[in-house]
């Protein structure tokens, strides 16, 4: 059978496709504003079931310590995806609006094979390890560190990279050997109710092992944040709601794991090609609208060079026409939502108000009469004290800001609340090093050098984020450590 036929989607509880108490709620594709079909609405008792049926895998059965099995149910996962990749790739181009060239990367096919590298740590993993000889208070000690699954794990993630984001959480903590509950964004239920489908119809993970509970209601997802049955909640979103997340969990002192938002900075330096890092800077902030956590949205110029740079990115931003998903040129697609627009519009707004200019775009596409679209912008004339250079406006925008050399470019760089990522261009490599070494975010691109891999490390400084995620350094989050101290004899 294909992929959500009938066009409505289930909640995964339990091992079984059924649905939501709620009834169900539409899904929307945002570059035809067409109705695509319905998915399962959950309410709080769904939600409770899928807890319930995720603590007892965890609780009841081999799951946590059956390493091979795990092993062999996430890459028998990543294959199952790759055998209905092109279904998955029409959903994703239609419900988020995704441009059918990033589906090839980090939007879908990027994702699904990194979850081998989840497969691959678990079984090359070292379980347990023994620390050296030692008599702490004067008795002989075998002193050994197992590293075992944190339990039940609520996953809460947003609509603008669904797979990557679902991927990098679902498979780490099922090869670490958590069991998991998955409350995907309101906007982009089918994307993760067809992982849903395709875990209950294709592969062998075990019953509870992998909840996935679709919800039109926020409050849906946040008992995952409550619920004492929950053991960590891994969550992908903006400040605030993680802000929340992380109040909610602290009644029952759960593990909480947040990835935030950002406002990241590309620094030319003065002896850079300017040209081409801001048409790179440019090109970039205009990809999938803008909607990227990660993506450089401050274009951070020396002064002496300001018009020239604002003419560099304005030519090149102002080429990029926001367009069909499905065209394999489009570069720039919808933003998600009419709210979503409305917020963008409003900022940029703002930007007037604050006395900046637009070197080009400011507003919705004349072209276009159906869908949520924003043109690629370029804000000009205003300093990092405007609101628009300080707060996440997730639209493809760009502010350019004069810089009064290295020390100045670092101070506006690190003049964030956010510290998620950031770029550096020179034409001295060891410059930019040196720059790079002082910036408070989690990653750093310099010339070009590219910080997205499955075996990397991303997250956030700062009101960015708490902890790692991928790498092994992202699955280690999903582990807790236990030291058994041993009498030697
Ligand atoms: P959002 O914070 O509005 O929602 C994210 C998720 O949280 C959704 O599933 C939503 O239903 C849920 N949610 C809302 N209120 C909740 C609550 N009180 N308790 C528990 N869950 C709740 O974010 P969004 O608009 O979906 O996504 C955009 C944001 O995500 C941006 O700020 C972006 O920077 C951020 N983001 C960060 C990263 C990263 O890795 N740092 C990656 C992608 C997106």
């Amino acid at each position: 059978m294909g992929l959500l036929a009938g066009g409505t989607s289930d909640l995964l509880i339990d091992g079984k496709l059924v649905g939501g108490g709620a009834g169900t709620f539409p899904t929307l594709n945002p570059a035809t504003e067409e109705v695509l079909g319905v998915a399962a609405d959950a309410d709080t008792a769904d939600m409770s079931r899928a807890i319930e049926a995720a603590r007892r895998a965890f609780d009841d059965t081999d799951w946590s310590t059956n390493t091979e099995l795990r092993v062999r149910c996430v890459r028998q996962l990543r294959d199952a995806l790759r055998e209905h990749v092109e279904e998955m790739r029409d959903i994703t181009m239609a419900e988020v609006g995704a441009p059918r060239m990033l589906t090839s990367g980090a939007q879908l096919e990027g994702p699904i094979d990194d979850l081998a590298f989840s497969a691959d740590t678990a079984e090359s993993y070292a379980w347990r390890r023994e620390l050296d000889d030692a008599a702490p208070q004067g008795i002989p000690t075998r002193r050994t560190v197992a590293r075992e699954a944190v339990g039940v794990v609520g996953a809460i993630t947003p609509w603008n990279f669904p797979h990557q984001i679902n991927f990098a959480k679902i498979g780490p903590a099922l090869a670490a050997g958590n069991t998991v509950v998955l409350k995907p964004a309101p906007d982009t239920p089918w994307c993760a109710a067809a992982v849903g489908q395709i875990i209950a119809e294709h592969t062998d993970i075990p019953p509870g092992v992998i909840n996935i509970v679709t919800s039109s209601d926020h409050a849906v997802g946040a008992l995952l944040s409550k619920d004492p049955r929950v053991d960590m909640v891994s969550f992908t979103g903006s400040t605030a709601t993680g802000r929340a997340v992380m109040i909610d969990g602290a009644a029952t002192i759960k593990k909480v794991f947040l990835e935030l938002g950002g406002k990241s900075a590309f620094i030319v330096l003065d002896d850079a090609d300017l040209g081409m890092a801001c048409s790179i800077s440019a090109f970039t902030a205009a990809m999938h609208a803008g909607q990227g956590c990660a993506i450089t949205t401050r274009l951070v110029v020396p002064r002496a060079k300001y018009d020239e740079a604002v003419a560099a990115a304005a030519a090149t931003m102002g080429g990029i026409k926001p367009g069909d998903p499905t065209n394999k040129r489009t570069v720039c697609g919808p933003v998600i939502s009419a709210r979503q627009r409305d917020r963008i519009q409003g900022y940029l707004n703002l930007a007037i108000e604050e006395g900046g200019q637009f070197a080009c775009g400011g507003g919705s596409p004349a072209d276009r009469d159906k869908g949520f679209f924003i043109e690629p912008t370029v804000i000009s004339g205003l300093t990092n004290d405007a609101r628009v250079a300080r707060e996440e406006i997730f639209g493809p925008v760009l502010v350019v800001i004069a810089h009064d050399g290295d020390d100045d470019a670092v101070r506006i760089a690190n003049d964030s609340p956010y510290g998620l990522s950031a770029t550096v261009y020179s034409g001295d490599d060891a410059r930019a090093q040196a720059v790079a070494t002082r910036l408070r975010t989690g990653t750093v691109n310099v010339n070009g050098g590219v910080w997205y891999s499955a075996d990397a490390p991303f997250g956030g400084y700062k009101q960015s984020g708490v902890g790692r995620e991928m790498g092994v350094a992202g699955f280690e989050e999903y582990l807790e450590t236990k030291l058994i101290a041993t009498a030697a004899n």
